[in-house]
């Protein structure tokens, strides 16, 4: 039997697509005829020998932490470790490097090559949720897009979200990864009841003056930007959570329901609930 005849047709179509060196995620997989040698984007141009070797079944343990050592609960966030070099030879082996890197990713990016990719969109998702996750059926098409900016930007996820609701576009090709996001994955769900359950809450009013807003978003970028130590990704309750500072960012853009101006003129009512 031919070497080729055994591969899956996601990693022939992965390797058609890319015939030389090329990048999936955050990993570059530079190609020597059958061989390839895969690292972090990062370390692109470093030498292989100042770099960790790691056999493939060492990759998945590697996945499962970022450099701060906390857990990654999304495969696909942009924190994948540098420092590291994986050789895989052959096609075979290159297909299980990326599946213990990014789980599914070369299936569902072969997948989402057709047109439409088979896609299970918001509202049908949520439609089949049960218990807890209920309420996510509660959110307006206006509130999931700000679940999706706080919860799906490149900061959080490298995957192309093709997934939507009316009114929002899929992720276009060039912001994001070829791996595709055909469904929203348990960590945007998760958000999304967090969001659905903030909406019951009532309303908090700040009395501030215009001008604050602009302090507040600014201190919320930069601790996007510069996240707080400590913090697990997956933990929506903490308060520094990157997707729960994504969501107050989010209450801080609307107008003018989140800012409305106070009747005095000097003074704006902030809605923190
Ligand atoms: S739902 Fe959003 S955060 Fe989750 S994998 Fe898809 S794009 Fe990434």
């Amino acid at each position: 039997m031919h070497p080729s005849a055994s591969l899956s047709p996601a990693i022939r179509w992965l390797l058609d697509r890319h015939p030389d060196s090329f990048v999936f995620g955050q990993v570059y997989a530079g190609r020597d005829g059958d061989r390839f040698c895969l690292r972090s984007i990062a370390d692109r141009d470093r030498p292989a020998e100042s770099l960790q070797e790691l056999p493939v079944s060492g990759l998945r343990q590697l996945a499962q932490f970022d450099g701060r050592g906390e857990f990654r609960p999304l495969r696909s966030a942009p924190d994948l470790r540098s420092g590291w070099v994986c050789i895989a030879p052959g096609a075979e082996q290159l297909e299980l490097a990326l599946d213990q890197l990014y789980p599914g990713g070369v299936v569902d990016a072969w997948a989402a090559r057709v047109d439409p990719p088979p896609v299970t969109q918001y509202r049908d998702f949520v439609g089949r949720q049960t218990g807890m996750y209920r309420v996510a059926q509660n959110l307006t098409d206006a509130e999931v897009s700000e679940v999706i900016r706080a919860s799906c930007g490149v900061r959080q996820c490298l995957k192309r979200r093709r997934w939507t609701v009316d009114g929002v576009r899929e992720d276009s090709p060039d912001t994001k990864s070829d791996i595709a996001c055909l469904e929203p994955c348990a960590l945007f769900l998760e958000c999304a009841r967090r969001a659905a359950r903030l909406a019951q809450e009532a309303t908090a009013s700040l009395g501030l003056v215009e001008p604050d807003r602009a302090v507040l978003e600014a201190a919320l970028e930069q601790l996007l930007s510069n996240p707080a130590p400590g913090v697990r990704a997956g933990d929506l309750g903490h308060p520094l959570n990157p997707r729960r500072i994504g969501l107050l960012l989010e209450k801080l853009h609307r107008k003018p329901a989140g800012l409305s101006s106070a009747p005095s003129g000097s003074q704006t009512q902030l809605g923190t609930g």
